[in-house]
C-alpha cells in the first residue's frame, strides 16, 4: 500500500462544492477537490441523469486516484413549486394588476400563468401570499378554486419562464417526494450516493418515508427551509442523519431577520444530538462573477465555522459561476484562518452544555479529554458503521479524527463530518491488532510524529453498531511514554 499524501487540508469543517456546467468537466472535478472540497453535491434541479452519471464516474474515478473516500451528496428537487412558461419567455407584471394562476399548460402571458400543481390550488385560500422568483414579487390570492387562483399584484416585476414560488404561510398537503424525487432517488442510489438530500422537509413524516425509501443504502440529509419544519425541529433532527440549514428559500419562506437566528437554534439542535450540520446558500454569492468574495461573506463563512458546523456548501458559485475552483480555495483560507484562532474551540463549544449521559458518550468525552492532556497525534476510531466516529467529532477534540474502517461506504458518508479524515482497511477481528493498524493508518495519512500518542476508540464487539465502549492509548514509534 502506498503512503496517501499528508492531509494537506489542515482543518475540520467541511466543504462541499455543487457541481454543474462550470465544474462538471474531470479536470474541474480534481481541481476542486485538490483545493479543498471535500464533498460533491449533485443538484437534480438541474441536468440531466446523464449528466450526474458522467460526475459520479469522474469522483469515483478521482478517489481511486487519491487513495481517499470522497462523498457525494444527491440533492433532490423536492416539491419545489414552479409556474409554466411564458410566450416571450417572460413578462413584467405591475403592482395592483390582476394574475391568474390556473392548470392551463398553453404559453402565459400578463394576466396569466400555469402553475402545474392541482393539489396547491386545493391547499390555497384567499388571503394567502405567494411568493415568486425568490419572493422577489408578490402576489396575494383573492379567490381560488380547486383549478385556478386569483391574485392581485403587491410588489410586481419581471416573471419568466419556470420560475419558483413559495406558499410560506400554508402546510402544502403534499407528499415528501415527488414523481420525478423518486425516480432521481433509485437513479441515485443506483450510482451509489453516499447522501440523499431532501428539499422542503415540511414533517417528521417526510423524513420518515424518505428513510424507508432509502432503505440505509445511504444517509438521509434533511434541508430545513419551510416554516413548518421548525415546529418540530427537534423530531425532524432525531430522524434525519445530517441537516442542512438551507437559507435560500428559507429566506423566502421567512423574514430575512429570522435567518440568521434560526440558523443558530437549528445548528445548537443538530450538534446536541450529534447530527451533522451544514449551513448553505449565499456563503460566497459574489464569487459568481467576480474573483473576490465581500468581507461580509467572509465573514458569514467565518460565523459558521465559530459556531461549529459540520460543513458550508458553495451552490451557484461552483456549479455556474466563473471561479469555481477559487471559490473553493477561498472558502478554505477562511475556514482554516477560523480554525487557527486560539479562541475558535472554545467560542464554537460556548452555550452547548452537556451532551447525553450514556456509555458511548463518556468514554468518547474521556478520550477527547485524554488527547488533549498527552498533546495527541490524532484520535483514531474503528468503525463499521461511522457511529462511533460521528461520537467522537460530536466532542469537537482539538485533535484530528483519524477513522479506520472496513466500509468505503462508511468512510464515504464520513466525509461530510467535522474533522473526521476516514481510511479504508481491513476488518480488524482482534483487540490486539488495533495498535499497529491506528499508527500504520496515522503513518500513512501523514499524521503525527514518533513518540505522539494515538488515543483509540472502538466499540467491542467489533461491528455491533453504537457500541463504543474502549478506549486505548499508543505512541507512534511503538515506545510507550506512559508512566
Ligand atoms: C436553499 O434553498 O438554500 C437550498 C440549498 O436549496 P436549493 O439550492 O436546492 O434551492
Amino acid at each position: 500500500m502506498t503512503d496517501l499524501k499528508p492531509l494537506h487540508r489542515g482543518r475540520r469543517a467541511k466543504i462541499i462544492a455543487t457541481l454543474g456546467p462550470a465544474s462538471r468537466d474531470p479536470e474541474t472535478i480534481a481541481a476542486l477537490y485538490e483545493a479543498g472540497a471535500d464533498v460533491f453535491r449533485l443538484n437534480f434541479s438541474h441536468g440531466s441523469h446523464d449528466d450526474h452519471a458522467a460526475s459520479i464516474a469522474a469522483i469515483r474515478a478521482l478517489e481511486k486516484t487519491t487513495g481517499r473516500p470522497i462523498t457525494i451528496l444527491m440533492d433532490l428537487q423536492g416539491p419545489k413549486l414552479r409556474v409554466g412558461t411564458f410566450k416571450d419567455s417572460k413578462v413584467v407584471l405591475r403592482p395592483g394588476a390582476n394574475f391568474r394562476l390556473d392548470l392551463d399548460p398553453t404559453a402565459g402571458s400578463e394576466e396569466r400563468v400555469c402553475m402545474p400543481h392541482p393539489e396547491i390550488f386545493a391547499a390555497l385560500k384567499s388571503g394567502a401570499t405567494l411568493l415568486v422568483n425568490d419572493g422577489h414579487l408578490r402576489l396575494r390570492v383573492k379567490s381560488c378554486g380547486r383549478d385556478f387562483a386569483e391574485t392581485e399584484v403587491i410588489i410586481g416585476g419581471v416573471i419568466s419562464d419556470r420560475k419558483g414560488v413559495n406558499v410560506p404561510d400554508v402546510t402544502l398537503p403534499i407528499p415528501a417526494l415527488t414523481e420525478k424525487d423518486k425516480t432521481d432517488l433509485q437513479f441515485g442510489l443506483s450510482q451509489g450516493v453516499d447522501w440523499v438530500g431532501l428539499s422542503f422537509v415540511q414533517r417528521p413524516e417526510d423524513v420518515a418515508e424518505v428513510r424507508a425509501a432509502v432503505a440505509g443504502r445511504a444517509g438521509v440529509l434533511s434541508k430545513l427551509e419551510k416554516p413548518a419544519a421548525l415546529d418540530q425541529l427537534e423530531t425532524i433532527v432525531d430522524l434525519s442523519d445530517a441537516v442542512m440549514v438551507a437559507r435560500g428559500d428559507l429566506g423566502v419562506e421567512m423574514p430575512l431577520e429570522q435567518v440568521p437566528v434560526l440558523q443558530k437554534r437549528i445548528v445548537r439542535a443538530c450538534r446536541k444530538r450529534g447530527k451533522p450540520v451544514v449551513v448553505a446558500t449565499q456563503m460566497l454569492e459574489s464569487m459568481i462573477k467576480s474573483p473576490m468574495p465581500t468581507r461580509a461573506e467572509a465573514s458569514d463563512v467565518a460565523t459558521a465555522i465559530y459556531d461549529g458546523v459540520d460543513a458550508v456548501m458553495l451552490s451557484a458559485e461552483t456549479a455556474a459561476g466563473l471561479y469555481p475552483v477559487r471559490a473553493v480555495a477561498t472558502m478554505h483560507r477562511i475556514v482554516c484562518q477560523v480554525e487557527s484562532d486560539e479562541h475558535y474551540l472554545d467560542l464554537m463549544q460556548a452555550g452547548l452544555g452537556q451532551t447525553e449521559h450514556s456509555f458511548p458518550a463518556a468514554i468518547t468525552a474521556a478520550a477527547g479529554q485524554i488527547a488533549h492532556t498527552l498533546e495527541a497525534a490524532a484520535i483514531v476510531t474503528f468503525t463499521s458503521s461511522g457511529s462511533t466516529t460521528l461520537r467522537a467529532a460530536q466532542e469537537r477534540p482539538d485533535v484530528p479524527i483519524l477513522c479506520i474502517t472496513p466500509s468505503l461506504n462508511a468512510g464515504r458518508r464520513l466525509g461530510l463530518v467535522w474533522g473526521v479524515h476516514a481510511l479504508v482497511g481491513d476488518f480488524i477481528h482482534s483487540v490486539d491488532d488495533i495498535g499497529d493498524v491506528a499508527v500504520k493508518g496515522a503513518q500513512r495519512c501523514g499524521i503525527g510524529k514518533d513518540g505522539q500518542a494515538l488515543v483509540i476508540t472502538a466499540g467491542m464487539p467489533f461491528g455491533k453498531v453504537g457500541s463504543t465502549n474502549m478506549v486505548r492509548v499508543v505512541w507512534i514509534g511503538g515506545e510507550t511514554k506512559a508512566s
